[in-house]
């Protein structure tokens, strides 16, 4: 009972975190089953189920899910730099968080090309996408990454010390480490706790603050990006806080803020297609 009750909440959390990995989990159970039964090495069971896993798991990511992907209309965002593209950790990729409709995924494309000849050396860093299957599948924490349209980007930075840029971003998850609100700036995230909403900071409170200081954010590489995006046809929306909107003089009717019900976009901007 104990062992059925272990492995019912391994299968959910690995479903949670990848959509695949309760799947494969099970597959290694009935993997390395058959394997220990059939060799004579005296290798504990768990080590073997540990291998299987983790082998299975990798095949599936490489090969099975791309392929079943495609026929849900969706694409992987590249593991490695592409058009100037790439993640801000490879886990995202691990993951299986890296899914988009093709048209999201090229217009991120163009949009990469064109930030790099409009600013040479910038690569865009990308963020959580969604998931290879299902319309609906949950991407947790997020509300609505559930269909392959939506993407998060990271802002444009430069070093602390030297203010010269780079493509390194200060949250090693890429969420967390916010632009706050200058004075004289409309503060939706203290506006948002007071409404109740007590989940629109909680990011910023979880991820380690300590890179801060040694990054600035570069309002005009960032507006660069913004701007690009929006006259990007296929992007529907844009999310980002409002004191960012009004401070780097966004007007776009594309550009719009995502409600108290999310998260803080101070920190990202959320990209979807139609
Ligand atoms: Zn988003």
């Amino acid at each position: 009972m104990v062992r059925l009750l272990g492995r019912s909440l391994l299968f959910i959390v690995l479903t949670i975190l990848t959509q695949v990995g309760g799947v494969v989990y099970l597959l290694s159970i009935f993997v390395s089953g058959r394997f220990v039964r059939s060799v004579s090495w005296e290798v504990p069971h768990w080590v073997v189920k540990v291998v299987s896993f983790i082998a299975l798991y990798c095949i599936a990511i490489c090969t099975v899910v791309p392929a079943l992907a495609a026929l849900y209309g969706r694409v992987r965002m590249p593991m490695f730099t592409s058009h100037h593209i790439r993640p801000v950790t490879i886990w995202t990729c691990l993951l299986n968080r890296n899914y988009v409709r093709p048209q999201l995924r090229s217009a991120v494309y163009e949009v990469g090309d064109k930030m790099a000849a409009k600013y040479p050396g910038t690569n865009i860093n990308y963020l959580d996408a969604n998931f290879p299957f299902f319309n609906g599948f949950p991407l947790l924490p997020h509300l609505s990454h559930n269909d392959g349209k939506k993407l998060d980007l990271s802002f444009c930075y430069d070093h602390g010390s030297t203010g010269t840029p780079t493509n390194d971003v200060p949250s090693f998850i890429g969420y967390g480490i916010c632009e706050e609100p200058l004075p004289g700036e409309v503060n939706t995230a203290e506006g948002c706790y007071a409404k109740g909403y007590r989940q629109y900071s909680i990011l910023r409170y979880i991820v380690p603050q300590g890179a801060k200081a040694n990054f600035a954010f570069n309002a005009q590489r960032t507006k660069g990006l913004v701007s690009l995006l929006v006259l990007h046809k296929a992007i529907d929306k844009i999310f980002i806080e409002p004191h960012l909107k009004s401070r780097l003089g966004l007007s776009s009717s594309k550009v719009r803020f995502h409600s108290c019900r999310a998260v803080r976009h101070d920190d990202h901007v959320h990209i979807q297609v139609r």
